[in-house]
């Protein structure tokens, strides 16, 4: 049924069941782990490379 995603700012593995999912506009889906991370990647469009508290980085956003 739920496969596991990682969450798509800081990569952390998100449990099914728990976590976010956003659909943007253009239909890409993206998955948190926390609000915490929503909020940083929507509202604050932070760089998960910049963050401490991001375990790994998958990606490098432009
Ligand atoms: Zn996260």
């Amino acid at each position: 049924m739920f496969k596991s995603v990682s969450c798509s700012f800081c990569g952390k593995d998100v449990p099914p069941g728990t976590g976010l999912m956003f659909v943007r506009n253009d239909g890409t889906i993206l998955y948190f782990c926390s609000s915490k991370c929503k909020k940083n990647m929507l509202k604050l469009r932070r760089n998960p490379t910049k963050l401490k508290w991001c375990r790994k980085t998958r990606k490098v956003y432009k």
